[in-house]
């Protein structure tokens, strides 16, 4: 094969716990992570040339070097230098459907997209874990993002146990249009405000495990419980970002106000998110966010949970 596309999903946090600081400068964290089926389309295709090229359909993505997808295909190069002698160079085609810097992690889930792609095209025959290894050196999201799935994710976010997968629920995705938060400011802004509360995360394992609160919302995902999940939502990030947005937590009120099983702001935001048992309820909640939020250009989708991240697409 010339050329792989792949669907890449988007993910939501249904947990994320700050722990406490790390000697590497990251923060150590307990997520729940779960690929929803909101997706771009990333294509990999050989050419003649010798080197990467990418382009992307929308304009606050990069097509450089600088791209998390580009990234992905240069480690790998770099690992395998000998994949461009033999097979050519190559270009990526992102076609951009998740809303970018939305918490959301379409740059990490393109750069999985990628990961898997070459492997296949360069024919490496990498395990998922040799693939999630390479993933966790360009960014902590993206060995998820290669599992897909519902997953707890703890370290910096890089180590990955897939969990019961969630069956039959719905998220109503809601993101203001102008808005996106950086990650590093999210995390630098919850160490200023929050540092006296961490965990020094070098406490044994039994008696740290007693303060994290995560037990609750991993019960409920071994029930399929979806009330339960809808009540343990939670995400430490909330509470920098709400304040520093009064917007978001606007939405979040509008968006709680409507029904469903819960709602929560993914990752560092702004995206937020309501759980619902159907898609028609998720439709209700939909319509009536657009007959009550004043803001006609409030970003809307529903996205069932889904079982993986990434699928191959029939060309
Ligand atoms: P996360 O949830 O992992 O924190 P995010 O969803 O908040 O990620 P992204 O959409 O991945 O954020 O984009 C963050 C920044 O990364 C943007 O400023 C964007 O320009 C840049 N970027 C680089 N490569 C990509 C890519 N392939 N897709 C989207 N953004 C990218």
């Amino acid at each position: 094969m010339d050329s792989y596309s792949l669907s890449a999903a988007a993910k939501i946090n249904l947990y994320l716990e700050v722990v406490g600081d790390r000697p590497d400068g990251y923060h150590e964290l307990v997520m729940v992570m779960q690929s929803v089926g909101l997706t771009d389309r990333v294509t990999v295709r050989r050419t003649g040339a010798h080197h990467i090229r990418l382009q992307c359909n929308h304009p606050d993505v990069p097509n450089d070097e600088t791209n998390l997808a580009y990234r992905a295909a240069a480690l790998l190069q770099a690992s395998f230098p000998q994949v461009m002698e033999h097979w050519g160079g190559i270009e990526i085609i992102i076609e951009k459907n998740i809303p970018v810097g939305a918490g959301l992690a379409g740059g990490s889930t393109n750069a999985a997209a990628v990961l898997v792609g070459l492997d296949m095209l360069w024919q490496l025959g990498l395990t998922q874990i040799e693939l999630q290894t390479l993933a966790a050196e360009l960014g902590s999201d993206i060995p998820f993002c290669i599992a897909g799935g519902t997953a707890i994710a703890t370290g910096r976010g890089e180590q990955v146990d897939t969990l019961y997968g969630l069956d039959g629920l719905y998220a109503v995705l809601a993101k203001s249009p102008t808005l996106s938060v950086s990650t590093p400011w999210a995390y630098k802004t919850y160490r200023q405000a929050f540092a006296d509360t961490y965990m020094d995360i070098t406490t044994a394992g039994p008696s740290r495990r007693e303060h994290l609160h995560s037990s609750p919302m991993m019960t409920a995902i071994s029930q399929q419980d979806g009330d339960a999940i809808g009540q343990h939502l939670y995400n430490d990030l909330e509470k920098v970002v709400l304040s520093a947005h009064p917007e978001v937590n606007e939405v979040k009120t509008a968006l709680a106000s409507c029904g469903g099983l819960g709602t929560l702001m993914s990752g560092s935001g702004p995206t937020l998110f309501t759980l619902t048992a159907s898609q028609s309820e998720a439709e209700a909640i939909v319509q009536q966010m657009r007959s009550r939020y004043s803001d006609s250009q409030l970003g809307l989708w529903i996205a069932p949970l889904v079982p993986t991240s990434l699928q191959l697409i029939e060309s």
